[in-house]
């Protein structure tokens, strides 16, 4: 036989280690949770892999949990896809997942208090070291005859042997340390089971208890042998009729898809029948997640099933960058399941579902809005990416438009719960458009003698001083058939009340300006007399077709 070779971990491996271990250290028994996701993972691949080559597909696809509490071990078992020696040493010697390291890297960077939030994160294989002092992990490819066994006591190095194992799939095997071995108890594994598991897609089983009878004389019968029964729920949740699933349900189910440490704020589940059919389970977050705005490109949270069968994960396929806060599930019955991803991209079906989705979540935010207090957390969180979509997905723009919520004039502090909506209703008599105006701050532009008149005559102006706003108000000209028109661009006109052209200077005032304008040459290109202002003396402003100050210091700022 051979004997076991021996592989230094990867540099960044240990660090991960290290961090997980000691940050973890509060959160423990999230260890299950990332084995039991991984052996679903395992179980899901296979699937898949079936679809091509049924042999594959033997006993059914299930999860098993054992332990001996005498010698403190749990093991964790599959009949998943296994994995070869060289998937071993790429797949658990280094970091595979490349979201987890890169938010590891950010975060052991900055404050180890921060690296709490880590158990938030699927932080994946590694966690059993939180409470395993060794692991063995033996595994079978699924279609191969060798196995191998891999094992480490998570400091350095591991080691890896030929094994014997009889089916397909993995186990993986903790030596608790001592201080952990409460967690080789039948009643705690189970309680973890239904807390973190409960709604993975497979069943996940336990040996059933078995206690000793007597008979009807009194003497001690010998238990029977105990057998497997499972734990969990096992049931695809997005199958099940909305008015069978509780809200807890709803809310767990969501934790273990989106490695979500609170709670999701809403969500929407539905089954759509005709021309196209598929569930869709959609949740929006509480919070914004880490990342979501440094790299919207490698976002994820949107699981694309086909029939059950997990395909991928498809949030871009399935959804529109401004939208990429939802995660969920979609399940189609249409589409054929040997699709790959290029497939997917200009799949006709694909593009269906996908405008079903968006009108979907813009109906979920509708119906949420209604709610000013929920929205307004919704609005803090992810008003600025929603607002993307005004320019992005031009079929939908109305129905974002009336999704935004800007501060404004009407109130008297920055507030932003104002909608378009709302603005309309108060209209001026005589007034044709709608007044906004961009900058830095909110105090900068509550305080623009731009807005003086506007006060004077009791006309509202949206104030907005998001980045994004002049980018956006760039490209969108009216809503409900009214404009849109910068306090700070070109003529002003509230409607006929007032016309600059009246307010012919006279002699002695042209004089004046036109002293002003030479001594302003380099500056300005023209000097008006302006009935805009009522208690300033002057103000800049913009040719109609001239970008907005604000964007044009922030060219002048990016070097343009
Ligand atoms: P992640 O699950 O985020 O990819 P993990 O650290 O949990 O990261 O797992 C690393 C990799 O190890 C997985 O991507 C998978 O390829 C492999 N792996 C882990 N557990 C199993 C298992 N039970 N069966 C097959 N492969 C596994
Ligand atoms: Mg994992």
């Amino acid at each position: 036989t051979q004997t076991a070779e021996k592989f230094e971990f990867q540099a960044e491996v240990n660090q991960v280690l290290d961090l997980v271990i000691h940050s973890l250290y509060s959160n423990k028994e999230i260890f299950l949770r990332e084995l039991i996701s991984n052996a679903s993972d395992a179980c899901d691949k296979l699937r898949f892999e079936a679809i091509k080559n049924p042999a594959l597909l033997g006993d059914e696809l299930t999860i098993k949990v054992d332990f001996d509490s005498e010698a403190k071990t749990i093991t964790i078992s599959d009949n998943g896809i296994g994995m070869t020696r060289d998937e071993v040493i790429s797949n658990i010697g280094t970091i595979a997942n490349s979201g987890t390291k890169k938010y590891l890297e950010s975060i052991a960077k900055k404050d180890r208090g921060e690296a709490n939030l880590i158990g938030q994160f699927g932080v994946g294989f590694y966690a059993s070291f939180i409470v395993a002092k060794e692991v063995e992990l033996r595994t079978r490819k699924a279609g191969e005859d060798e196995a191998v066994c891999w094992k480490s006591d998570g400091k350095n190095a591991f080691t890896l042997e030929p094994v014997d194992k009889a089916g397909q799939g993995t186990e993986i095997i903790l030596h608790l340390r001592d201080e952990e071995a409460e967690f080789a108890d039948n009643f705690r594994l189970r309680s973890l089971i239904k807390k973190y598991s409960e709604h993975v897609a497979f069943p996940i089983k336990m040996l059933e208890v078995t206690y000793p009878e007597k008979d009807d004389e009194g003497n001690e019968i010998p238990a029977k042998t105990p057998e497997y029964e499972v734990v969990n729920d096992a049931t695809a949740l997005w199958k099940k009729a909305p008015a069978d699933v509780s809200d807890e349900d709803y809310q767990a189910f969501y934790k273990q898809i989106s490695n979500d440490f609170n709670e999701a704020a809403f969500w929407t589940h539905n089954h759509i029948e005709g021309t196209q059919s598929y569930s869709n389970l959609l949740y929006v977050p509480q919070k914004s997640p880490f990342g979501m705005f440094q790299n919207p490109e490698d976002r994820e949270g949107l699981k694309l099933f086909i029939k059950r069968v997990f395909i991928m994960d498809a949030a871009k396929e399935l959804l529109p960058n401004y939208l990429r806060f939802v995660k969920g599930v979609v399940d189609s019955n249409d589409l054929p399941l040997n699709v790959s991803r290029e497939i997917l991209q200009d799949n006709p079906l694909l593009k269906k579902i996908k405008s079903g989705l968006v009108k979907r979540v813009l109906g979920l935010l509708k119906k949420q809005s209604l709610d000013t207090e929920a929205y307004a957390n919704f609005w803090k969180e992810f008003g600025d990416t929603l607002k993307e979509g005004v320019v992005e997905d031009f079929a939908n723009r109305e129905a974002v438009l009336k999704l935004l919520r800007f501060a404004s004039t009407h109130n008297s502090d920055d507030t932003e719960n104002v909608s378009l909506e709302d603005y309309l209703s108060r209209l001026q008599d005589k007034q044709e458009k709608i007044y906004y105006i961009t900058g830095e701050s909110h105090e900068a532009v509550k305080n623009s003698p731009h807005l003086e008149l506007f006060r004077k005559e009791g006309v509202e102006v949206l104030l907005m001083h998001s980045r994004i706003d002049e980018w956006m108000m760039g490209h969108v000209q009216e809503f409900d058939g009214k404009k849109f028109q910068s306090v700070a661009k070109g003529k002003l006109d509230l409607g006929k009340k007032e016309d600059e052209s009246k307010n012919e200077p006279s002699e002695a005032d042209k004089t004046f300006l036109e002293k002003i304008k030479k001594h302003l040459e380099a500056h300005v290109s023209d000097v008006t007399a302006s009935s805009r202002l009522v208690d300033s003396a002057s103000c800049l402003v913009m040719d109609e077709d001239a970008m907005a100050i604000h964007m044009q210091k922030l060219m002048e700022q990016a070097g343009q």
